[in-house]
């Protein structure tokens, strides 16, 4: 079996490179920035995805000055919807840091230095950017090496062994092309179902192609799905401005510094049942029916809804804040939330209450059973949310009884 040769797939890649926003044109040197910008972005997340972020971001924030002097609000509020907030968090900082410094780091050590910068980063923008001949790994890449030498060891014990493999194979002229050529085959031809082996540049180096075996591998241990977690989220809607009831979620942790309606915590024998304990403000709350489900990388939650109209001029409770519905887009919202306010405000809702409620004690005798929708008024303004985020809210809502 002949070995796999880099000239092969550098071959193959100049005909068939895919053209990316953030790719320089052959003969272009690579702008580290948009290179930097793409690779923190593309982590966890699709191509497809990532496209309308990068050119979002790229009119928002020009330069890494740019987006070091913007407001940590704008730059979390621009990257809501994309996931895995803790990258956001580190790339204003990383961009802090290269702008005091006055330019990136040129090799990989100096690259790992940076926030938010790990082992695969800083080897593809090391070779991408500075042609330096380093390894990126990926998960493309990972499929791709363990294919070629049908590696048994599953992921991730395999890696070290994976980043040798391809360490051995860098070329030393064209790193940069290497780095993406391999992460263009794993995108394009060595697919995770059905690989495209006849099309394939390395197909006769192949261990796994000459085993028929290629769709097995990488081999992987099973992952545990986590503990489903369960919670609250209370929509208030202010009548006369239309605004809804948003808090900041803490800097640290899960969704750090993101926005949210108010809620309970989330665990997993929460019962939705006594949610109204957990009501931010005294309110005529209504339970909505079904629940909105989100996969988290750790756990799964459902949240439940309880919908509530408050009267004009309600001051929002310590911490909190009344955000109008036209203005959500502008609030660092992520998807879970996003399906959250969607649940709550995208369907027809309870007609706006024009004077103060009584001052009461929460409504714990409020039954949990679902209103019937057609005690519902239509909304006057049209939901602010995207129409492609309303349409991800997933929920099996029992029929009203
Ligand atoms: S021959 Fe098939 S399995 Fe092997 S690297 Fe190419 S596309 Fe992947």
């Amino acid at each position: 079996m002949p070995a796999a040769s880099a000239a092969d797939l550098l071959t193959w890649y100049d005909r068939h490179r895919r053209a990316l926003p953030w790719r320089a044109l052959p003969g272009v040197r690579p702008d580290p920035y948009r290179v930097w910008l793409s690779e923190v972005m593309l982590q966890q997340t699709t191509v497809t995805a990532v496209k309308p972020y990068f050119e979002k971001f790229l009119t928002l924030f020009p330069t890494v000055q740019a987006l070091a002097a913007a407001p940590e609000e704008a730059v979390m509020s621009a990257w809501a919807g994309l996931g895995y907030y803790s990258r956001a968090r580190n790339l204003h900082a990383c961009a802090k840091a290269v702008a005091a410094a006055g330019r990136f780091p040129d090799t990989e050590e100096g690259l790992r230095k940076l926030p938010g910068i790990g082992a695969y980063t800083a080897g593809a923008i090391a070779a991408i950017a500075f042609d330096r001949p380093a390894a990126a790994v990926d998960g493309n890449v990972e499929r791709v090496m363990t294919r070629l030498h049908a590696i048994e060891t599953p992921l991730p014990a395999a890696r070290a062994q994976i980043r040798l493999l391809t360490q051995g194979m860098v070329p030393h002229d064209r790193p940069g092309d290497f780095a993406q050529a391999v992460m263009d085959l794993g995108a394009t031809l060595c697919t995770p179902k059905r690989p495209a082996c006849a099309l394939c540049p390395w197909m006769r180096p192949c261990r796994a192609r000459s085993e028929g075996l290629q769709d097995t591998f990488p081999r992987k241990v099973k992952k545990e799905k986590g503990t489903l977690r369960k919670g609250a989220a209370f929509v208030a809607l202010r009548a006369g401005d239309e605004a809804v009831l948003l808090r900041t979620r803490p800097s640290e942790g899960l969704l750090g510094a993101m926005a949210e309606p108010p809620g309970s915590p989330w665990l997993p024998d929460y019962d939705p049942a006594k949610g109204l304990l957990d009501a931010p403000l005294d309110a005529r709350w209504k339970r909505l029916p079904g629940v909105v489900k989100h996969g988290f990388t750790h756990f799964p939650l459902e949240l439940t809804v309880f919908f509530a109209r408050v009267a004009a001029g309600t001051v929002a409770p310590d911490g909190m804040r009344f955000t109008p519905r036209e203005k959500l887009d502008e609030e660092p919202l992520p998807g879970a939330m996003k399906k959250v306010l969607a649940h709550a405000l995208a369907g027809p809702v309870p007609v706006a209450a024009v004077a103060p409620p009584p001052v009461r004690e929460p409504d714990l005798a409020t039954p949990p059973e679902p209103e019937p929708v057609k005690r519902r008024g239509p909304i006057p303004k049209p939901p602010s949310l995207r129409p492609s985020d309303l349409g991800r809210v997933v929920k099996k809502a029992p029929k009203p009884r």
